[in-house]
C-alpha cells in the first residue's frame, strides 16, 4: 500500500508525479504488498519537502530563489525531494511567473535553470526517478527499474514555400550553375516552386519507415510582435497547390498539424481553416507563454502539442525526455492533451549558433547516442532544408540522423501512437 501523507492541497500534485514515476518501474501485484509512505515527515520513506509545498501553495516559482547549488528541492535536514523536483521540472514551473522575455516575447533560454546549471542536455527527471528508486529500499527489494526504449518523432514546420528562386538562385549563380537557375525559374513559372517539396520529404522519410508530421501556417504575410515585424507563411494556405499537398500528406499516411501563427486569432479560428481539423499543433517561432499556452491548447481540443523546446539551444526545456500531460495548477488535474517536448531543430544550429552542417551533425548524433533510453527524441527539420543545392549539406545531416536512429533500433512514433500511449482516459 502506498500512503500519501502530504498536505491535502498538494495531494493531487504528488499523486500525479507518482503516476509518472511508476511508468519507469516494472509494476506488478507486488506494489500492493509494499508498505510505503510518501510524505513531509522525516520518517516518510519518500520525502516531500516543505520548499515544494511552499512553492506550490505560495505560487512562487522562480528557480533563483528555489535552488542554490543544484536544481533539487531539499528537506530541512538536507534530504533530496526527487518527486517534488520532478513535478517542478516536468511542468516548467520556472516559466509560470517569469516576466523575462527574449525579443520575440519567449521565456529566454539564458534565464532558465537549464542554462544556469548547464543541464540542458540532461534527462534530469529520469535521473531523479532512478535515484529515488535506488534509494527507496521497499521499491528496490521488490520491484524492478525499467528503462523505456527511446524513439524518434520527426516533424517539419512549413514556413517557406516561396523564396527558393532567390535563395537557391543566388547560390546557383555563385556556383555558375545556370542550368539550375533556369530550372528554378521554370518551377516558379509553372507555380510548382522548388520548396514545395513535400513529396520529396515523404519519399526520403518512407525510405526510413518514418511517417512524419507537417505543420502548416494558415496566416501569411507580416505580423507585428513586440514592436518588430515577423513573417508568418510566405504561401497562401487556401491555394489549390497547398490544399492538394495537404490531402496528399494524409493519403500517404503522414500527418498534418496546425502551425499556430503569430496573430490574435484563436487556435480554434485557425483549425477551422482546415478541411480536416488537425489534432496536433506547434506554435510558429515556438512562441508561447506558460501556462496560458496550455489553457489555450486544451480549450481548442488539440490532443498533441509539440511547442515545448528552446529555439536557441538543443535539449530538454523541461528536463524530461518523454511525452506527458502537463498539470493544470488551477484545477489541480492533468490537462487533456499530451505535450511532446522538442529536442533538435535545424534552425538552432544554423540560425542561432551559425554552425556548419557537419558540426551540427556531431552534436545531434552525440545527443541521440546519449539518450538511447527514456526519450522520445523530437526532431524538427524545415522543408527548405531538404534542398539539393544551397542547403544540401543539411539534407545530408538529416539523412544521417535518420540512419543513425535506425541503426540504434529507435522506433519512429507518429502522433497517433503518442496519443494512444500517453493520453490517459482518452483525455476526458
Ligand atoms: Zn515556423
Amino acid at each position: 500500500m502506498v500512503k500519501f501523507d502530504v498536505f491535502p492541497e498538494i495531494l493531487p500534485h504528488v499523486k500525479y508525479i507518482w503516476s509518472i514515476f511508476l511508468r519507469h518501474v516494472e509494476t506488478s501485484d507486488l506494489l500492493n504488498e509494499i508498505d510505503l509512505t510518501i510524505g513531509h515527515g522525516e520518517r516518510s520513506d519518500i520525502k516531500i519537502s516543505g520548499d515544494f509545498h511552499k512553492c506550490i501553495e505560495g505560487r512562487k516559482y522562480d528557480h533563483q530563489s528555489m535552488f542554490r547549488d543544484v536544481p533539487l528541492f531539499l528537506t530541512e535536514s538536507g534530504k533530496p525531494d526527487y518527486l517534488g523536483t520532478a513535478f517542478y521540472l516536468i511542468n516548467s514551473l520556472q516559466e509560470y511567473d517569469s516576466d523575462l522575455e527574449d525579443k520575440f516575447g519567449r521565456f529566454p533560454y539564458e534565464a532558465s535553470l537549464q542554462s544556469r546549471f548547464e543541464c540542458s542536455t540532461e534527462n534530469l527527471v529520469v535521473d531523479y526517478f532512478r535515484a529515488l528508486f535506488e534509494q527507496t529500499s521497499q521499491l528496490k527489494s521488490g520491484l524492478k527499474w525499467k528503462d523505456l526504449p527511446s524513439g524518434i518523432f520527426i516533424s517539419h514546420d512549413i514556413d517557406l514555400i516561396r523564396g527558393a528562386l532567390y535563395e537557391e538562385g543566388v547560390w546557383a549563380i555563385k556556383k555558375g550553375r545556370f542550368d539550375i537557375l533556369l530550372s528554378l525559374i521554370w518551377m516558379e513559372f509553372i507555380s510548382d516552386p522548388y520548396w514545395l517539396n513535400i513529396d520529396q520529404i515523404m519519399n526520403i522519410n518512407d525510405e526510413h519507415d518514418v511517417k512524419s508530421t507537417f505543420f502548416w501556417l494558415v496566416r501569411n504575410g507580416k505580423a507585428r510582435l513586440n514592436g518588430q515585424e515577423i513573417s508568418n507563411a510566405n504561401y497562401h494556405f487556401k491555394s489549390p497547390s497547398i490544399q492538394n499537398t495537404i490531402q496528399k500528406v494524409s493519403h500517404r499516411g503522414f500527418f498534418n498539424g496546425l502551425h499556430k501563427s503569430i496573430s490574435t486569432d484563436s487556435i480554434q479560428d485557425e483549425i477551422s481553416q482546415f478541411q480536416d481539423a488537425p489534432e496536433i499543433n506547434r506554435n510558429h517561432y515556438l512562441l508561447m507563454q506558460l501556462p496560458n499556452h496550455y489553457h489555450q491548447i486544451e480549450e481548442s481540443g488539440i490532443k498533441l502539442d509539440c511547442t515545448l523546446g528552446f529555439a536557441p539551444y538543443h535539449g530538454f526545456r523541461n528536463s524530461y525526455g518523454l511525452p506527458f500531460q502537463p498539470f493544470n495548477m488551477f484545477e489541480k488535474r492533468p490537462y487533456r492533451f499530451v505535450e511532446v517536448p522538442l529536442h533538435l531543430m535545424d534552425a538552432t544550429f544554423r540560425g542561432y549558433h551559425f554552425l556548419e552542417a557537419e558540426q551540427a551533425e556531431r552534436i545531434m548524433i552525440e545527443f541521440i547516442e546519449s539518450n538511447q533510453t527514456n526519450c522520445l527524441i523530437s526532431v524538427l527539420w524545415h522543408n527548405n532544408f531538404f534542398s539539393n543545392y544551397k542547403y544540401a549539406p543539411w539534407l545530408n545531416v538529416y539523412k544521417r540522423v535518420l540512419m543513425t536512429c535506425r541503426e540504434m533500433g529507435l522506433k519512429s512514433w507518429n502522433p497517433r501512437d503518442i496519443i494512444e500511449n500517453y493520453l490517459t482516459n482518452g483525455g476526458n
